[in-house]
């Protein structure tokens, strides 16, 4: 009886560590291909003007100061 229990530990691990191993591989991919669909979506959807020289740049690049959006520091120390 010690064996066959022992045997049915050791299946009911190595099923575990096969499952874990499989989320572990499967997840990660998927997640970062949502992630770059949301980060293209969001630089397609908001560009903005930057004040001092006009340029249009993605929200996500831009210096903002308040209310008050750059293309770069430069600009930015220029205007305030
Ligand atoms: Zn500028």
């Amino acid at each position: 009886m010690g064996r066959i229990f022992l045997v049915l530990v050791l299946l009911a691990v190595s099923l575990y560590i096969v499952k874990y191993l499989r989320t572990k591989l499967d997840k990660p991919p998927e997640a970062l291909k949502k992630d770059d669909q949301l980060n293209q979506n969001s630089d397609e959807n908001k560009m903005v003007k930057c004040l001092h020289c006009g340029l249009h740049i993605p929200e996500n690049e831009a210096i903002k100061q308040g209310d008050k959006v750059f293309c770069s520091l430069e600009h930015a120390q220029r205007e305030l």
